[in-house]
């Protein structure tokens, strides 16, 4: 009975989040798509050493939450790499590509931002001009996911990006404070942040809609999609 319901709930689940994958009946029998089957690191590898035990067992439920759902932007297992540890150093926070992410003592937020370069960075955007997306996809969904799970009230990074998002290129420009981080980071976010009504939902739509347009173009996507050119920082 137990496992009935279980297995129902799993299904459900599926079901719930990851409609733009009924059309692949491919996946081999290892690449599951209920990511709740998927593997996650041991407590004992997530911040070894924080000063503050309280903390860090709280970051660790924000940590479990938002890997799920980075785990279902990567759609199938052989598109998701295990993160493996994240470690306590100094200066900024960041994510190495053997699955390691380094947070400082005063960490802010920025985690979820990192949590999500192991998505992109396994996903078909890795490659081309479209790879320098990736900070700016990485912060859109750290917004999506402050807006899910932080209380109130809202970071100032939170309502920097949200305050974008109702701005033109050039009103952000004109107040920017680091014009190269924000052409980069940011600003481009607000465009993804815009695009899919500052909705998680509709986040994760746009996400796999890009990817099969990707697909299908055979080609790089994003500048043209969201007229910026990422790579020289300017509207199309
Ligand atoms: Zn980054």
């Amino acid at each position: 009975m137990k496992f009935k319901f279980l297995l129902c709930l799993s299904l459900a689940l599926i079901g719930l989040s990851l409609p733009a994958f009924g059309k692949d009946d491919s996946q081999a029998p290892e690449s599951s798509t209920n990511v709740l089957l998927w593997p996650t690191m041991d407590y004992t590898n997530f911040l070894a050493g924080y000063p503050n035990e309280a903390r860090r067992a709280g970051l660790w439920k924000y940590f479990l939450a938002v890997e799920h759902e980075a785990k279902m932007f990567a759609g199938t297992e052989k598109n998701w790499k295990p993160i493996n540890s994240v470690v306590l150093g100094q200066g900024i926070p960041i994510y190495v590509s053997t699955g390691r992410i380094r947070l400082n003592a005063n960490t802010d937020w920025a985690m979820f931002h990192e949590i999500f370069h192991d998505t992109f960075g396994r996903s078909p955007f890795n490659s081309g001009t479209d790879k320098a997306w990736a900070e700016a996809f990485c912060d859109a969904f750290r917004y999506m996911m402050e807006k899910k799970y932080l209380p109130d009230p809202r970071t100032k990074w939170f309502a920097k990006v949200d305050h974008f998002a109702d701005e033109t290129y050039e009103q952000v420009m004109a107040k920017s404070g680091d014009k190269h981080f924000d052409q980069t980071y940011v600003y481009p976010a607000s465009l993804i942040v815009r695009k899919a009504n500052r909705d998680l939902a509709q986040f994760r739509v746009l996400w796999f809609e890009l990817e099969r347009l990707r697909e299908t173009k055979g080609t790089d996507v994003l500048n043209a999609y969201f007229g910026y050119n990422m790579q020289n920082g300017r509207p199309l």
